[in-house]
Parts: structure tokens; C-alpha cells; sequence
């Protein structure tokens, strides 16, 4: 399905046997059909089937003529049988990407909405508003959107070598460009040279946008630059780092998956060299 969503916050009009696509979560896992490829489209009769009860609906738009919604769901399914709850990282390695799209964003939505419950100035009931997406309190009107954390992600070259580190939360042996929050009152370029001095010790030049891309674990929004080496040597502060290293194109250690931005950079960059050198990489 190479369809995007049109977002909206109430139901648009389209014919009215439109299909629907629930994308219902136990937590962080999305309810599939058994083999793991489709989302489970149940009726009303199968939702008690299966033991299913929802708390609230969002409505996300349409995605081709398909309704989208997302649903938390209290409990997991009574009766696995022909279902089975995923996780959502494994989710967006193994599906396609349309289908993926809406999944982190219906995970970012049901996420947002569980932990809105009450308002952080008085503590009482928030409700969900009806023109856009937001909560807003009962009683002092103070208003919550769905959350983002902004938090850039920068490719550093010097010559023909890139920076890759690897942070004790990464998988095994798997190393990446750096990453990191940005912090109130700076400007993403500030962040991304912040986060290269501290994490690396090394200045940097040329910063560059890139692209950028949702992650919605539980809401960041990843914001891709590339910029060079100008000068400093590595040093790490073997907590947040325990390992960088300086790689050239033909030895690149394991790295992460293609759906990331991440690995977009690297990439980007292999390709680069080899537009560059044809011969040299075969
Ligand atoms: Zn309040």
C-alpha cells in the first residue's frame, strides 16, 4: 500500500462502507493478524471474541479510503488465537512503511492521551477537545498537546572518514552517528555542536540540514544534520559514549537498521564516496 495519510481529528466524509484500519495497543505492542504483517481488522462480535475493551477512539484520518483509528487497549487479548500483539520497534523493521507511518503516529497519540489524564497545573480532569488535537483541563482551562522532543542526529566527516560511536544502550557491536536532545532557549545548530563537544570532543564546521524523521519512542522527532570535522581529537566520556572511533567506508562496523535516519546518513555518505571513487568500492 503506497498510500500516506490525510491526518484529521474527526472523521472526514468518504463513501460509507469504507473500510478501517485499528491500530489498537497493548503498551507499546500494536495488536496484528497472527503472521505479523497485517493489522487485526476486528468487528464488533470479534472485539468481546477476543476479550478486547477500549477506553477512548482517535480518529487519525484516512489512508486511501481506509478509516484510521488508533485504540489503547486495557488488557491483552483472552484468546490469542489468529492475533498477536508485536512490538512496535519490531513492527516498523517489518512493515511497510505506510503502514508503519501510522503506527508510530497512533502509538505517539495513545501514548500522549494515557499520560494527559489530569492537568499538571491543578491536578484535575483534563478532556479531549473536539476541534483539534488537544486536552484541556476542566477547571483552570489549561491546555496539553501531543508531546515532542525535538533531538538532532549529525553525521560528522573529516575527509574521507566519518565519526561513529556507540552508547551502552545500543545492541552489540552496533555503532551510529551521534544523537542528542535539544535543550531549551538553543537553536538546533547550537545543539548539534554542543552535543558533538560533549559527547566527542570535537569542533565542527559546515552544519548542514539533512532530513529528519518521527520516532515515536515515546515522541521524539529526529532532525538530521551532516557537518566536518574542524578540529579537536576524540575524547569520550566512556557514560553517555563508550566508544567512537573514526571509520573509513570500507570498514564500517555494524550499523543500525535502514529504516533510521541514522543509517540514511551513512548511507548517504557511502554513496557519496563511491559517486566519487567508482572504482573503489566496486
Ligand atoms: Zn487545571
Amino acid at each position: 500500500m503506497a498510500n500516506t495519510l490525510r491526518p484529521a481529528i474527526r472523521r472526514l466524509e468518504t463513501r460509507e462502507d469504507a473500510p478501517s484500519l485499528w491500530f489498537a495497543f497493548h503498551r507499546n505492542r500494536l495488536l496484528l493478524h497472527r503472521d505479523g504483517q497485517e493489522l487485526c481488522v476486528p468487528g464488533h462480535e470479534q472485539w468481546q471474541a477476543l476479550g478486547l475493551e477500549y477506553s477512548a477512539t482517535h480518529y487519525l484520518g484516512v489512508m486511501g479510503a481506509a478509516h484510521c483509528y488508533a485504540v489503547p487497549l486495557a488488557d491483552e487479548p483472552v484468546d490469542c488465537d489468529g492475533v498477536v500483539l508485536q512490538d512496535l520497534r519490531s513492527v516498523l523493521l517489518t512493515m511497510d512503511s505506510s503502514i508503519t507511518g501510522v503506527a508510530g503516529l497512533a502509538f505517539q497519540i495513545v501514548h500522549w492521551d494515557r499520560t494527559h489524564q489530569f492537568c499538571g497545573q491543578c491536578g484535575q480532569p483534563m478532556e479531549a477537545m473536539l476541534e483539534e488535537r488537544a486536552r484541556q483541563c476542566t477547571r483552570c482551562d489549561l491546555m496539553f498537546f501531543p508531546r515532542l522532543c525535538p533531538v538532532i542526529i549529525v553525521r560528522v566527516c573529516r575527509g574521507e572518514e566519518l565519526l561513529l560511536a556507540r552508547s551502552p544502550h545500543t545492541p552489540p557491536g552496533m555503532y551510529s552517528v551521534l544523537a542528542g536532545f535539544v535543550e531549551p532557549g538553543e537553536t538546533l545548530e547550537e545543539a548539534v555542536a554542543r552535543e558533538v563537544m560533549e559527547e566527542a570532543g570535537i569542533s565542527i564546521g559546515n552544519v548542514r540540514y539533512f532530513g529528519s524523521q518521527p520516532w515515536p519512542f515515546p515522541h521524539s522527532l529526529m532532525i538530521g544534520f551532516t557537518a566536518e570535522h574542524e578540529a579537536g581529537e576524540i575524547r569520550i566520556d566512556g557514560k553517555e559514549i563508550e566508544n567512537a572511533n573514526w571509520y573509513s567506508v570500507e570498514s564500517l562496523p555494524k550499523l543500525p537498521p535502514p529504516i533510521s535516519i541514522g543509517r540514511r546518513l551513512i548511507d548517504d555518505f557511502v554513496r557519496h564516496i563511491k559517486d566519487r571513487e567508482p572504482s573503489r568500492l566496486g
